[in-house]
């Protein structure tokens, strides 16, 4: 196989080479690498009587779907963009998304009908809405479209970030952005990247971000079986594994899920090759216990974002050992094709084992974001090398211990306190479930240290235990000050913590400084 970097090429190769080979299976339906490139082909012609040409924008609305994946590879093959709407939003954030995109067609699930025509009606320039089953029925009765292949660096696809830090932010990527980091030349060095037929991906983790859908473009570049799960569920994707699955990617608030559940203990992980875990921070005792339950599969932390496609860091199985190996709080090194630098605020590279801001240059990169260009240029400099937000530090071997976002640092006292190192240390905590940390204003230090956690169930939580439990493990300037006992974690669709909503009651009034 060459070095293929598009879905189109991709495509017409493995339609050629293994047509009856299973690209995608959902449930009891599946669709072969031949299916799927006349079904797109199709599809494309679906598009043209819809008026959507190369650049034009199309939307999905529904949980996970092949369905889904089948409306990428065709608006990818000819260049048309899609937006995976989150199903987890709210009508007016949908509405937004549709809006920003521009979206001309909404493919919608058969159970979001009404939330379609809710969001839509308060439209100005509503999309027109086609069922998504609908719609494939029609495409399966016209001919397959000959159109223009698009090029390698059109948008094929538009993500929105999690949000996490404030608004979700638009983020075009093209085919060379999804393909060109997992050339199969690739594979002999790179074993993480080395595909068998019998090989299957499970896309577990929402559609709408990177860390479900760039799971397509792996399946896809080899040629392998996209399993899809409609939604997280922890009992699903143990099932999955049960029956099969080589790869996955969860984030870390869904592997917690899956090694508590009741079913992980009589599940076999001996076929799970590699389980790739990361897009938030992973907390060391928890990255432990997945270790100790599942022994014999392959753990991989990845880090990424949005703005680089997903995984531009991993650290190998190999690096997971339980005996004092300080490399697991590590997200490992740049994969093959990726540098990575620690700047500082000059932008000048800073010494190793000394913090500063991650910095990417890869061909994954995005080339910015949709309709904002002072963020674009706040992101990407001249020389195309992406800032991150997230702070980091990058020892000797090249590995990098992310820190944390730079926004989320706590100045206390003069002292730069890393919530996730703080929370790392409180997760082991018997009595916490869940535990995230904040700075608050404070008249002495600037801002304070301050924990929020979830009890476990039927379990009571002591603010000075908390405190006295980090002070023995951090630094004592870096341990709470005061702690805050909440029912529930408040997390976005990707499962991240969504610290400045926690932040919120305490700084009504006042700027929060970022540095
Ligand atoms: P927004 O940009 O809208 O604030 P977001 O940054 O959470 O949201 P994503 O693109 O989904 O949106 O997430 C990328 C971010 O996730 C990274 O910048 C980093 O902060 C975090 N992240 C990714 N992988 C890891 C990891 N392995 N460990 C810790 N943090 C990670
Ligand atoms: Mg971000």
């Amino acid at each position: 196989q060459q070095d293929f970097l598009s879905f189109d090429e991709l495509l017409n190769h493995w339609a050629k080479e293994s047509p009856d080979q299973i690209a995608l299976e959902m449930g009891e339906r599946t669709t072969t690498y031949g299916e799927a490139d006349v079904l797109t082909r199709q599809l494309i012609a679906l598009f043209r009587e819809n008026r959507v040409g190369h650049g034009d924008r199309i939307a999905w609305l529904g949980k996970n779907s092949d369905r889904y994946f089948l409306l990428l590879y065709a608006a990818a093959r000819m260049g048309a963009v899609i937006a995976p709407v989150g199903w987890r939003l709210a009508p007016p954030e949908m509405a937004y998304i549709l809006g920003d995109t521009g979206t001309k067609v909404l493919f919608v699930e058969e159970g979001f009908i009404d939330t379609a025509s809710e969001v839509t009606a308060a439209m100005e320039n509503a999309p027109k809405v086609l069922e998504a089953e609908a719609a494939f029925r029609m495409a399966k009765d016209m001919a397959p479209a000959d159109y223009q292949p698009a090029a390698l660096d059109d948008p094929i696809l538009q993500l929105y970030t999690s949000g996490t830090t404030g608004n979700p932010k638009g983020v075009g990527l093209s085919n060379r952005n999804m393909f060109s980091l997992r050339k199969p030349s690739m594979d002999v060095a790179v074993p993480w990247q080395t595909y068998y037929e019998d090989d299957c991906i499970l896309a577990a983790m929402p559609c709408a971000h990177i860390g479900g859908t760039g799971l397509s473009a792996i399946a896809t570049s080899a040629g392998i079986r996209a399993l899809v799960l409609p939604e997280f569920t922890p009992d699903g994707v143990l099932r999955a594994i049960q029956s099969g699955t080589t790869h996955m990617f969860l984030v870390p608030a869904a592997l917690q899920f899956v090694i508590q559940h009741p079913l992980a203990k009589e599940t076999d992980f001996s076929r799970l090759r590699y389980l790739m875990y990361g897009a938030a921070p992973m907390p060391l005792e928890l990255l432990k216990q997945a270790v100790a339950t599942m022994p014999q599969a392959g753990l991989l932390q990845v880090y990424g974002m949005t703005e680089t496609c997903g995984t531009v860091t991993m650290l190998p199985p190999e690096d997971h050992s339980l005996e004092g190996n300080e490399r697991m709080r590590s997200a490992g090194k740049a994969v093959p094709g990726v540098e990575v630098q620690i700047r500082s605020e000059d932008n000048s590279e800073v010494p190793r084992g000394e913090i500063g801001e991650i910095c990417i240059h890869s061909p994954s990169n995005t080339a910015g974001y949709w309709k904002l260009p002072e963020a674009t240029a706040n992101t990407i400099d001249s020389d195309g090398w992406l800032h991150t937000g997230d702070a980091g530090i990058m020892d000797e071997d090249g590995y990098v211990y992310i820190q944390d976002r730079i926004k989320d640092m706590i100045i206390s006292g003069g002292e730069n306190v890393y919530p996730a190192e703080v929370e790392n240390a409180i997760f082991g905590h018997p009595a916490v479930a869940e535990v995230a940390v904040i700075g608050i204003p404070s008249a002495q230090w600037g801002e304070e240290v301050k924990a929020c956690c979830v009890p476990k169930p039927g379990m009571e939580i002591e603010a000075g235990d908390i405190i006295a439990y980090a002070r023995e493990r951090i630094a004592a300037f870096k341990a709470p000050k005061s702690v805050d006992v909440i029912p529930e974690m408040p997390r976005n669709a990707s499962g991240k913590i969504l610290r400045r909503q926690l932040r919120a009651p305490y700084w009504e009034g006042q700027d929060r400084q970022v540095s």
